[in-house]
């Protein structure tokens, strides 16, 4: 497939390289200079675009996002897809979606998890919005750069299942890592809230997947003294975008909420920027209840 790639940063980059690595032509347009093993490089958005059949594009928010599509979208032939696998707002999904639509495209939402690791080995999930036809096209596709596809409706559909998906990670994460605070505070050992907690209802991902504890269940970024990983500062953006969706469609979401500002106040004010979003446990560590 002839295949255009915009914003080929920590994301975009290995993601291209592995499409390139599979057999497709890939061009790639980033507004810095980059260069990715086998995507050839285009002067601009618009040239990245010329002839291809799918238009996929990881950039960092929703602004960004209908800026480049406004370039992108006159410079696709009909019937091309366009497929933004960035993590931005419902709105600016949906809105870039109806751009393209009325143009002649097929359009895509299709925020992925996975990380950077799952961008380097082609193991990330994709949870998408748009028609069943245009999903069709693009699977092949999801195949290579992800182990898991899940087309869950119409477009903006793939960004509302990312933010809520991450809200309840953002809280699961905060529960486990107080509870650990709790623990340590009542001289149970760390190994075995562990093996209880892994074993018993209040498991979940962040327990027995990504555990916060240091030298505690499978090797984690805690492990790595919380180098991220999935950052803080990434949690709270997807937190800021689930409050703002909650908000437009009058949804009450308190734990959301509380996650939020307990992660605004980490990355802004706590010496969270840059560090993994379990390094709240060591934050919850060294503070009493006041
Ligand atoms: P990044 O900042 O590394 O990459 C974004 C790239 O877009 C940069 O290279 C930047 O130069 C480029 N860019 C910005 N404006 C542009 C423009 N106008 N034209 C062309 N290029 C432009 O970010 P990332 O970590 O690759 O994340 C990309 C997206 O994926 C974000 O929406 C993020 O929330 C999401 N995401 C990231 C992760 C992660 O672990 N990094 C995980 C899941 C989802």
């Amino acid at each position: 497939m002839k295949i255009g790639f915009i914003g080929l940063g920590n994301m975009g980059a290995p993601m291209a390289e592995t499409l390139a690595k599979a057999g497709h032509h890939v061009t790639g347009y980033d507004m810095a200079t980059v260069t990715v093993n086998g995507v050839s490089t285009a002067r601009t958005a618009a040239e990245a675009c010329d002839g291809a059949e799918v238009v996929i594009m990881m950039l960092p928010n929703g602004d960004i996002l209908r800026a480049v599509a406004a370039q992108v979208i006159p410079a696709m032939q009909s019937g091309a897809v366009l497929l933004d696998c960035s993590t931005v707002d419902v709105d600016s999904a949906r809105a870039v979606a109806d751009d393209a639509v009325a143009a002649g495209l097929l359009a895509l939402d299709a925020p992925v998890s996975g990380g950077i690791g799952g961008a380097a080995d082609g193991t990330l999930t994709f949870m998408v919005g748009g028609t069943e036809k245009a999903y069709k096209i693009a699977l092949p596709l999801f195949e290579i750069m992800g182990r898991k596809s899940v087309l869950c409706g119409p477009s903006g559909n793939g960004q509302a299942a990312k933010i809520c998906n991450n809200m309840i990670l953002g809280a699961t994460m905060i529960a486990t890592c107080e509870a650990f605070a709790l623990a340590d505070k009542l001289g149970l050992d760390r190994q075995s809230m562990f093996d209880v907690v892994s074993t018993s209802s209040g498991n979940s991902w962040s327990m027995s997947t990504y555990c916060p504890a240091p030298g505690i269940g499978p090797n984690s970024p805690s492990d790595n003294d919380y180098t991220p990983g999935f950052a803080a500062d990434l949690m709270l953006k997807d937190l800021r975008l689930s409050q703002q969706a909650a908000a437009a469609c009058d949804a009450d979401t308190p734990m959301g909420l509380a996650a939020m500002e307990l992660y605004r106040d980490f990355v802004e004010t706590e010496g969270g920027t840059g560090r993994d979003f379990s390094a709240m446990l060591p934050r919850f560590e060294a503070r009493g209840r006041s």
